[in-house]
């Protein structure tokens, strides 16, 4: 079993540390380690039965006067075309215009999403983290909501999991 997974969402929510966390364990990666550039980032995950390619994206702009950015858009747009499953990350507590930006697209593509809530470790009170929930559960609807923390690995085999029932 095998597939394409899009891990999405605006700058600066911590697509590349989870892309990270998600290859770092028990696996081969045959690309070289992800790093941060302007373009699509490839990461391969194969486990026994499966191998995962996820496309870690460059970020969705609002600002698109800059070809730079128009360059950025296009890249992080098609990376919605043919996946299986889309990851969109969220900051916990955090919803910006950006991220409805970035949402709209992905429902644009029709593709699957799931909602990744990361940095939950910034919350001292889980229960804290309820209005939020219930804010961004009532924007889509999710195939599922993870609350996560990329940085320190909360939820990633959950992630994983989820993974494997979309292939
Ligand atoms: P990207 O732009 O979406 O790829 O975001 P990065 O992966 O580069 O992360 C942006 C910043 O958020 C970095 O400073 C990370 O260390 C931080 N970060 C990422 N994940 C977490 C997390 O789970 N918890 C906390 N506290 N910080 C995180
Ligand atoms: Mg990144």
């Amino acid at each position: 079993r095998c597939g394409l997974i899009a891990i999405v969402g605006r700058p600066n929510v911590g697509k590349s540390t989870l892309m990270n966390n998600i290859l770092g364990q028990k696996i081969s990666i045959t690309s070289k380690k992800p790093q941060t550039t302007r373009h699509r980032i490839l990461g391969i995950h194969t486990e026994d039965q499966e191998q995962v390619i996820y496309v870690d994206t460059p970020g969705l702009h609002k600002e698109e006067k800059r070809a730079i950015n128009k360059l950025m858009n296009k890249a992080a747009s098609s990376a919605l075309g043919d996946v299986e499953l889309v990851l969109f990350v969220v900051e916990a507590m955090k919803w910006h215009d950006d991220d409805e930006m970035v949402l709209n697209k992905i429902i644009r593509s029709k593709q699957p999403v799931v909602l990744l809530i990361n940095k939950v470790d910034e919350i001292k009170h889980k229960e804290e983290l309820m209005p939020f929930l219930q804010k961004v559960s009532a924007k889509h609807n999710f195939e599922q909501i993870i609350p996560i923390s990329a940085e320190k690995g909360t939820n990633v085999q959950a992630i994983k999991d989820l993974v494997s029932d979309y292939l």
